[in-house]
């Protein structure tokens, strides 16, 4: 397997530390919000991955952390503390909100057949974890105390700083957008634990053996994943956006506190989902889409995974809602072809015969090519109108495609009412009960207004079809 990897700007075979078992740590949600569809992209290039990799016979195993502490939204005291402005929006406890999130990106993953991480550490779960990495940070003369009490990371005590980003330090610290913060020593220096902030009181505190505060935003990730997966583990992943300030900072923070280099064997990080107008995705701005909205409009989820699977994660992505459409057209002509393949079998035929070998080596070599998927899903194609094999191997095949798609081609179209639809038929469904015809029709005119949805009458009440 070739993987392209961050660290040293080429492809390499991949070869994990430890024989068949692969450590994968990835950057997860900060629950504050529900997650936009550029967040997903995301997740579902990493379960990509670990679906390729699980193909490959290695037993990954796979950690994900939940963002659910309030964090800046830089590194200095600048910007919003995200998960308080989601409780003040809606006027809950921030631990409400990160409950409710949490449930909600959960929701997500499922929705978009994404395989659940093996474990999910949250944030708030590890505090302890997280004193102890900078403690050690602290004993390696890797930190100072700033005026204002907070401990900092002082970039110059390690060497290769910003080397992940490919930018000489002089180039990082232009690059970074940084306030002039008179508490630190050098610009690229980050809080690793705050005892002040220009937020005044924060609902979630901890004791510290600086004082009673709150972690900075990197500290998490390098102290879990170093608890999970050890100190040093095979990859590691998120989106681009993290290379510059997250990962090199994270990388800072795991080496500096346990001496070993490097850290992480092989970093990969998926290209962004921008919008056509080239506006950026972004959780802060408040027109973000959500998978909630998608569904909303009509589309299952799946339809947005097949949008993703046709763009290699290293390359932008552009959203529009007629590529959307597009997808959903080709992913149901598939799953119809593989419906029909199924209908066309003996009903006898439950055992599935063995995929075809031919196929699989090419399939598994696509995507054994830094995950070629948008090659490995033409074969797919390619493969169904083969004359040369039998209904039996065409289903076995592509059920073993499937493993790596995560499209469940086998299945029918799970069709998922918005919740404004299904209130409307509970209405409906009244009053027709009650006899309320003018009613009955006037909720039936409203379903089929935006003309997404269809209305029939059947035997246990209103039916609502896709269109
Ligand atoms: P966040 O919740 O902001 O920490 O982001 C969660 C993940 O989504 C991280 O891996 C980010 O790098 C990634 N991400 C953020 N915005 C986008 C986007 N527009 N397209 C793709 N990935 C994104
Ligand atoms: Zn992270």
């Amino acid at each position: 397997m070739e993987l392209y990897n961050t660290l040293t700007r080429q492809k390499e075979v991949f070869k994990p530390l430890n024989d068949k078992k692969v450590g994968l740590y990835c950057c997860g949600p900060t629950v504050y919000n529900y997650a936009h569809i550029g967040n997903l992209r995301t997740y579902i290039f990493e379960d990509l991955l670990r679906r390729v990799l699980e193909f490959n016979g290695y037993e990954v195993n796979h950690v994900m952390n939940i963002t659910d502490v309030g964090h800046l939204t830089s590194d200095s005291d600048e910007g919003d503390d995200k998960m308080k402005k989601g409780a003040e929006r809606e006027k809950k406890t921030v631990w409400e909100i990160a409950e409710h999130y949490t449930q909600a990106f959960l929701e997500d993953m499922d929705r978009l057949n994404l395989f659940m991480p093996k474990k999910k550490p949250k944030a708030t779960d590890h505090i302890d974890c997280m004193i102890a990495q900078i403690k050690a940070l602290e004993d390696n003369g890797h930190t100072y105390i700033g005026q204002n009490g907070n401990v900092y990371f002082d970039v110059s005590t390690m060497s290769n700083y910003g080397e992940l980003a490919g930018l000489d330090k002089q180039e990082l610290v232009a690059g970074q957008r940084v306030e002039i913060d008179q508490n630190k020593k050098n610009p690229a220096d980050f809080v690793l634990w705050f005892v002040q902030s220009k937020h005044g009181d924060q609902e979630m505190q901890w004791d510290s053996p600086w004082g009673r505060g709150f972690p900075g935003w990197h500290i998490e990730c390098s102290a879990m994943s170093v608890e999970y997966l050890g100190e040093q583990f095979d990859i590691h992943c998120g989106g681009v956006d993290h290379i510059p300030v997250h990962h090199t900072n994270e990388i800072a923070q795991a080496e500096g506190a346990t001496g070993v280099h490097p850290w992480v064997k092989v970093w990969m990080h998926g290209e962004f989902l921008v919008l056509k107008d080239n506006a950026k995705m972004s959780k802060s701005a408040d027109n973000f889409l959500t998978l909630r909205r998608l569904v909303e409009e009509g589309f299952d989820p799946l339809d947005y995974r097949y949008f993703c699977l046709q763009t290699h994660y290293r390359k932008q992505l552009f959203f529009d809602w007629e590529s959307l459409k597009a997808a959903r057209t080709g992913l149901r002509r598939l799953r119809d072809k593989v419906l029909n393949l199924k209908k066309e079998l003996p009903a006898n035929s439950s055992q599935l015969s063995a995929p075809n070998a031919v196929w699989t080596d090419k399939f598994r070599q696509a995507v054994n090519d830094d995950l070629n998927v948008s090659k490995a899903l033409a074969l797919a194609w390619e493969m169904l109108d083969d004359p040369n094999l039998d209904n039996a191997d065409k289903l076995s095949t592509i059920v073993e495609f499937d493993r790596v798609l995560g499209l469940k081609l086998g299945e029918e179209e799970k069709v998922e009412l918005p919740p404004q639809i299904t209130q409307w038929i509970i209405e409906r469904n009244e009053a027709r009960h009650n006899k309320d015809w003018q009613k009955a029709d006037e909720i039936r005119d409203q379903i089929e207004a935006s003309g997404k949805w269809q209305v029939k009458d059947g035997g246990g009440g209103t039916e609502v079809f896709k269109k």
